[in-house]
């Protein structure tokens, strides 16, 4: 994961490494290459400028370039300003705390990994001892429908029985119906997608968010397509307010800037990494775990 991000920053602290004393250009040096690093990386200009600054205003004082070990204390600011850029500090958590059946929606792009994540979260929950409820709710693609149901089949969770063509907000109002009757204490909401975001999806969507009240709202974003994904969550947030981020697909070769610049650019918390295809492969996001990965 992040092996050129990762591979590139360990070039560049090599060298400070190599120095033994550091002066405060030294260190100035190695950020104008860290920044340029992560801009390559595909991280979000804005960004990237603030948190070169804030390791610079850290880094660049006397403690640090008297200490014994300068090269390693600036790695540590590095590592501890990437922690606070993915959310170190704040609450990840999914929040259930609701009237049961509990509604969490995932929305995002088609192919963004929206179906799978909806499969995986079950599994999750199901481990945790809730009771969750797949819930069709992309009627355009006959194929979305029968792919949750092949997920639950394999998984042994039941899905809500919706057909092509009915209305989503009437399958996810039955559905929450069915949840009440027979002890579902989650709905799992998987909304359509369109290869582009358009005002008939969001309209759509908004529609849900306002019948069932979701406790979260989850955008899905492949993390291979960088800024793009990050962009597509600022506009779905814009429409939805959604609680959180998935970000699929970590397991390919991601830059790392949809990773690094999501949180910063909309407020929202990664709640979720997709680590694989297999249905096990999704993990609670730990900004320190990353940060301390990417760095190796
Ligand atoms: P949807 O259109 O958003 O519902 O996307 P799908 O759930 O159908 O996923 C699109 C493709 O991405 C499928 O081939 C999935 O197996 C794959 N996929 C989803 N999540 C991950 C992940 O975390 N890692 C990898 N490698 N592939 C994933």
């Amino acid at each position: 994961m992040f092996d050129s991000l990762s591979e590139k920053l360990d070039g560049v602290f090599q060298k400070l490494r190599g120095k033994g004393h550091l002066t405060e250009d030294n260190v100035k040096e190695a950020l104008r290459e860290v920044r340029l690093v992560l801009l390559e990386a595909d991280v979000n200009f804005k960004v990237v400028k603030d948190f070169v600054a804030a390791v610079r205003e850290r880094a660049v004082g006397q403690e640090v370039l008297k200490s014994l070990t300068p090269a390693q204390q600036v790695i540590k600011i590095v590592r501890d300003e990437l922690a606070m850029l993915m959310g170190e500090g704040s609450d990840n958590a999914l929040d259930l705390a609701a009237r049961p059946p509990v509604p969490i929606m995932l929305c995002g792009l088609q192919g963004s990994g929206k179906t799978t994540t909806c499969g995986k979260l079950a599994l999750q929950l199901r481990r945790e001892k809730r009771n969750p409820l797949l819930v069709p709710a992309d009627v355009y693609r006959p194929a979305a429908i029968d792919q949750l149901k092949t997920l639950g089949r394999q998984l042994g969770i039941e899905v809500f029985d919706s057909q092509v063509g009915q209305d989503p907000v009437e399958i996810c109002e039955a559905a929450r119906r069915y949840g009440e009757l027979n002890g579902f204490d989650t709905l799992i909401l998987d909304t359509a997608g369109r290869l582009h975001i358009d005002d008939k999806l969001m309209a759509e969507l908004e529609r849900i968010k306002t019948s069932l009240a979701p406790r979260e709202i989850l955008f899905v974003a492949d993390a291979m397509t960088g800024q793009d994904a990050v962009n597509v969550a600022q506009s779905f947030d814009e429409r939805l307010g959604v609680t959180g981020v998935v970000l699929t697909k970590l397991d390919g070769d991601a830059r790392g800037g949809a990773a690094l610049s999501v949180r910063a650019v909309t407020g929202k918390p990664i709640k979720f990494v997709g680590m694989g295809e297999k249905l096990d492969a999704l993990e609670v996001f730990h900004p320190d775990r990353m940060a301390q990965r990417i760095l190796g």
